[in-house]
């Protein structure tokens, strides 16, 4: 229930039910009726003819009697009274009236009417004075109005004193028997084309006066006679409003439920036509939506033409909010299409069930933003369908999501992990043809995140994909994986900068130095500054896992300057008691090309007065640099400044041998990988004999790192390894420590290696 009522045809259903029990649909009924008559015409019937005494301000009794005795010689089928009875002026004219009344007999009745619309109760009505009504019928005239009283309906007799009188209508049109309920005037009857005589012309035995022979005659004081409000024409004489309701009764069928449920039966055939119209598809929705909206028009008129008055103001509510309801979810949907491609966007995506079993992808296209710049305006649609269509092929789905910056999601069937890596390699693939857009050709790459967790909800998924296909980029990476466990790491990654900035003032955060030993001088040469996290809450966090989480929030710069001026101060004091000291800090590679680091740099060591020759910048991960040529213009201008270089990690990233081609180092770290298995295993321990005669022919120091044996030691001493670093050397430590050994080394007490 509670999702069919979210529906919008439940939604409808529910707000035309609530308005119509307080009748708001009124005023449409009233604007329906009233334009539908405004419209429709009709000539009145020449059979009811209205004789005007108007022009006979002071009728007397006498002057009436005349009147009716000179009307009697045209011979009217039937005569009524529709204006006040002159009685009590003069008893002998009152006589002669009622004499003339009594001759007419059955032809002759009075009206008495109701003055207001609405009022039907027994005191609306001045009954004619029975002195001179005598025996003939007395006729009413009253009319039900809306809320705005225009007259809608009449009952066929009203009971005034325990007596039953007729209405007007129902004696013109013949109906005389005492059915119940109300009949409806035929508004059709143009109240204009209703044929008067003026009485004078009686007198004066007119031409026209011949036109009343066999008609029913109503002598009126049109003027003075109440006049009510008409469907389509306002105010109207009371007359004109009888004669229509004697059309209306003409009608071959005489049924209304009344005002109120007498819009049911239209209101339901609606609903029900719309429903079967929300269910179909094609045209068969049109054909049903088509017959709702003429269910709900013109099937009141043509109803009412033949007697049967239903209302169509629920039936047009119904229709009016549905399809509000439906026009505006279609611009809701409209809104969720990217303009300039045409695909669909990404909130299309996260607002929509994904189908169980799913993964959600999201490609990023590597400088998009360039492509875009370069392609004139028209064409970034075509740029956007392009790609998309090369993922739609490649990755079998048919509706790929458009976001900002070149990214692109879609939900395809969850393979095994292995399959889906190797099937977004795939897609990948195809991105090695470069694109043609116009004349213009490109060559991109593309990178994916891909979201595996099918328990969170869908928006949280899109995004999770989206963070990491962003993480995927800056890191160089093909495909990043989402893990959910780190959802709930966010808060701590997102609050990341206020706790380093809290770390670094309260000492959480410290730098430890690791010796570096000179192998062919045996003593302690320099040390490599790394640091250090003990959270108060958290324990010791691993520089790898905060450095990540700083990289990822965009707070590794500030980190690093504090590294480098702690990392200086220790230079400096050690360089000042003895021979040279050399540091070496690492540096990040979201920081590699960033286009201020070399001013930083130079600013630093101007500020601090060291010679910078005495500090190695270690870089590592070289193919997560983004931009690799500003990224590498750095660095040769770094070691310009004096700087050392040395490349961290030597042999794990993909790219270590280009990068050793391409970039001006001092000296290369080899990885501890290498260094920890080379006393058991030939190959690395050919690694490692090779990869120092290589850095030798290229002019680099080798540093060997993560050494942990005495027989490791040896082997790399006997390979002409340069510099030591590891467990067996000296831990990583706090400065006092390092102090310490370092004076130790310098006195020979040091462990001799
Ligand atoms: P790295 O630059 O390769 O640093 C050497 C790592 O090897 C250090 O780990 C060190 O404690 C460890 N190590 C040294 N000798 C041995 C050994 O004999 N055996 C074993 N098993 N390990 C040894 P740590 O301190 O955990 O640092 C990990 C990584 O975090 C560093 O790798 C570096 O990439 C990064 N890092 C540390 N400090 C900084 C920093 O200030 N800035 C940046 N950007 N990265 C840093
Ligand atoms: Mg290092
Ligand atoms: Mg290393």
């Amino acid at each position: 229930m509670r999702q069919f009522l979210r529906t919008s045809f439940g939604m409808s259903l529910l707000a035309t039910l609530l308005l119509a029990m307080m009748a708001a649909g009124e005023p449409l009924a009233h604007t329906y009726w009233n334009v539908v008559f405004k419209n429709m015409h009709r000539s009145a019937p020449s059979s009811t003819v209205l004789l005007t005494v108007d022009d006979q301000p002071n009728l007397t009794s006498a002057g009436l009697a005349d009147l009716l005795e000179r009307l009697r010689r045209r011979m009217p089928s039937r005569v009524l009274i529709d204006a006040p009875v002159p009685v009590g002026e003069s008893p002998a004219g009152d006589a002669a009236l009622a004499q003339t009344v009594r001759s007419y007999g059955s032809d002759i009745s009075f009206i008495a009417r109701s003055d207001t619309v609405d009022n039907l109760s027994a005191d609306a009505f001045v009954l004619p004075a029975r002195q001179i009504v005598g025996n003939a019928e007395v006729l009413v005239s009253a009319w039900r109005g809306n809320f705005l009283l225009y007259a809608v309906s009449a009952p066929y007799a009203i009971t005034i004193d325990g007596r039953k009188y007729n209405t007007v209508s129902t004696a013109l049109a013949g109906v005389r028997t005492g059915t119940e309920g109300d009949y409806y005037p035929d508004f059709r009857i143009d109240p204009s084309t209703i044929p008067r005589l003026p009485s004078k012309a009686l007198v004066a035995g007119d031409a026209g006066a011949s036109s009343l022979t066999g008609r029913t005659v109503i002598v009126t004081g049109v003027s003075k006679a109440p006049s009510v409000l008409y469907f389509g024409h306002s105010y109207t004489s009371a007359a004109a409003l009888d004669i229509a309701g004697a059309e209306g009764l003409k009608a071959p069928f005489s049924v209304s439920l009344g005002p109120r449920l007498g819009s049911l039966p239209i209101f339901a055939l609606v609903v029900l036509l719309t429903w079967l119209g929300s269910r179909a598809a094609g045209w068969r929705k049109a054909a049903a939506y088509v017959a709702a909206v003429g269910a709900a028009i013109v099937l009141p008129l043509i109803l009412r033409l033949e007697g049967v008055v239903f209302a169509p103001d629920t039936a047009m509510m119904f229709m009016g909010i549905y399809g509000t309801l439906r026009l505006w979810q279609k611009r809701a949907r409209r809104i969720q299409l990217t303009s300039a491609s045409g695909l669909p966007n990404l909130l299309a995506l996260a607002n929509n069930p994904i189908p169980v079993g799913s993964d959600v992808v999201v490609a990023v296209v590597a400088r998009y933003e360039e492509i875009l710049a370069t392609l004139p305006h028209d064409l970034h649609g075509e740029c956007a369908r392009q790609i998309a269509r090369r993922i739609a092929a490649g990755s079998g789905t048919e509706t790929i999501h458009q976001g900002d910056g070149g990214h692109f999601a879609w939900a395809e069937e969850a393979r095994p992990l292995e399959m889906q890596l190797d099937h977004l390699e795939g897609l990948r693939a195809l991105f090695a043809a470069p694109l043609l857009i116009g004349t213009h050709t490109f060559d991109t790459n593309i990178h994916f995140g891909l979201d595996r967790n099918e328990g969170l909800d869908t928006p949280t998924r899109v995004n999770s994909a989206l963070a990491t296909a962003n993480e995927a980029l800056a890191n160089g990476r093909a495909i990043e994986l989402f893990e959910a466990s780190r959802l709930a790491e966010a808060p701590w990654e997102l609050s990341l900068h206020a706790r380093i900035e809290e770390g670094l003032r309260n000492g959480d955060i410290w730098l430890a130095f690791q010796p570096q030993w000179d192998l062919v001088g045996n003593r302690i040469c320099g040390a490599e500054a790394l640091i250090r996290w003990n959270h108060p809450t958290r324990g010791p966090i691993a520089p790898d896992a905060f450095i990540l989480q700083a990289e990822r929030a965009g707070r590794i710069d500030a980190l690093t300057y504090w590294v480098l001026d702690q990392a200086i101060t220790a230079a400096l004091a050690l360089n000042a008691r003895g021979p040279r000291f050399q540091m070496s800090i690492n540096l990040s590679a979201q920081m590699v090309d960033k286009p201020d680091l070399v001013g930083n740099f130079a600013e630093i060591v101007r500020r601090r007065q060291i010679d910078p020759s005495l500090l190695t910048v270690e870089i590592t991960e070289t193919s997560s640099v983004r931009n690799r040529p500003a990224g590498c213009q750095n660095l040769s201008r770094l070691r310009e400044l004096g700087f050392r270089l040395s490349i961290d990690d030597f042999g794990t990233g993909e790219a270590s041998l280009a990068y050793l081609a391409d970039l001006p180092s001092d000296e290369l770290k080899i990885d501890r990988r290498f260094i920890d298995r080379m006393a058991t295993n030939p190959r690395d321990n050919a690694i490692v004999a090779n990869t120092i005669a290589l850095a030798h022919a290229l002019g680099q120091k080798v540093v060997a790192e993560g050494i942990e044996n005495a027989e490791t030691l040896c082997m790399l001493r006997a390979m002409g390894c340069d510099l030591a670093q590891g467990y067996l050397l000296g831990r990583p430590e706090n400065y006092a420590n390092l102090e310490q050994t370092y004076a130790a080394s310098l006195k020979g007490v040091a462990r001799q290696v």
